[in-house]
């Protein structure tokens, strides 16, 4: 292994996949309520050709995978994916995100498949707050999805929460008390204003004003996490076996620590998220491209990766939408 490194010297060890466009939920901070326009089948990634992408990362120093999407779990066979992936030697995380509504039917499957840990996306523990925000879903869904993950070993089963003010902001304090009274591992995400209008209309919950709420509860121990290495920073309440993370996209980015490429379902690879400048690896794919040809364009790629985003300075008002290029 050669190890992978960008311009600025940060170590490149993790992709992310977005598997599928498409999404069961219609989050008020991610998509529109129509949706946005779908790719058409032929236009996404095939599960083989995301093997031969991961395999070619791999062989230059990516050891970590995420499956994210749209929905990852609406797009079929999703664990015959994962024990593709899983056979290749030097990947050895492979980790989920997901809105956990399909996660209760695949939870022991994905695991026995190879899958290692879960991420899973719920911004409210209130049925018709659940409802409203994701037009669309049912609470119970999701939270079965999240019993069914710890019950099958997909640990630790993280909780993501974006904050938004006027919608769960209420809430922040009721997700932090379930690190106490069931161990549950959440994590707070500035909420980013990228994903079209509903999303311009959000406002901020800076982390600041989190901690303030949350330390309503006890005070919040800094604490050190062993698995993922993403860049949230990590807290405990007293009593609780469950940690508190926060993540600061907007209000102190954590570009500097970035390891990451991104690889959208169409197959272009992405430097950054919150940039929309891409490396197309569908058409070389299809047309034989070797091995070497692939690593060629990813080290192309990682190099191309920018210092940092520049979301402070409106920075990607008009970009491809989160489902399409994987959150
Ligand atoms: N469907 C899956 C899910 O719900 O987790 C995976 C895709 S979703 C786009 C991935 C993550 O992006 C979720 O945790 C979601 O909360 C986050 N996300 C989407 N739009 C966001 C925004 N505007 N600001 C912050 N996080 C956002």
């Amino acid at each position: 292994m050669t190890g992978l490194s960008d311009s600025f010297q940060r170590p490149i060890n993790y992709l992310r996949i977005s598997v599928t466009d498409r999404c069961n939920l219609r989050c008020v901070y991610c998509m529109p309520a129509e949706g946005v326009e779908l790719m058409s089948h032929n236009d996404i990634l095939s599960y083989e050709e995301i093997h031969t992408v991961v395999k070619a990362a791999a062989e230059l120093g990516i050891n970590k995978v995420r499956l994210t999407g749209g929905e990852p779990l609406v797009r079929a066979g999703l664990p015959e994916l994962v024990r593709l992936l899983a056979g290749i030697h030097s990947i050895d995380d492979i980790s989920l995100t997901t809105n956990g509504t399909l996660l209760a039917e695949y939870a022991t499957e994905l695991k026995e498949a190879g899958l290692n840990r879960v991420n899973v996306s719920l911004d409210t523990l209130k049925p018709d707050g659940f409802e409203q925000i994701t037009r669309c879903g049912n609470l119970e869904d999701t939270l079965a999805g999240i019993e069914a993950a710890r019950a099958a070993g997909l640990n630790p089963v993280k909780i993501n929460v974006v904050a938004m003010g006027g919608i769960n902001d209420d809430e922040l304090v009721d997700f932090a008390a379930k690190t106490v009274s069931d161990g549950w591992h959440v994590r707070f995400i500035e909420h980013m204003p990228v994903n079209g209008d509903d999303s311009g209309l959000i406002k901020l919950v800076s982390v600041k004003e989190m901690r303030q709420r949350i330390e309503t509860l006890g005070k919040l121990e800094p604490w050190k996490v062993d698995v993922g290495n993403g860049p949230a920073k990590y807290f405990r309440l007293p009593d609780a076996t469950g940690t508190i993370g926060f993540i600061t996209p907007v209000t102190e980015h954590f570009c500097y620590q970035c390891n990451r490429l991104r690889l959208t379902a169409d197959g272009k690879l992405r430097p950054c998220l919150l940039s929309e400048d891409e490396i197309d690896l569908r058409e070389p794919l299809r047309q034989g491209a070797s091995a070497e040809e692939l690593k060629n364009l990813i080290e192309k790629a990682t190099a191309s990766k920018p210092q940092g985003h520049r979301l402070a300075e409106g920075a990607r008002k008009k970009g491809r939408p989160f489902s399409q290029v994987g959150g």
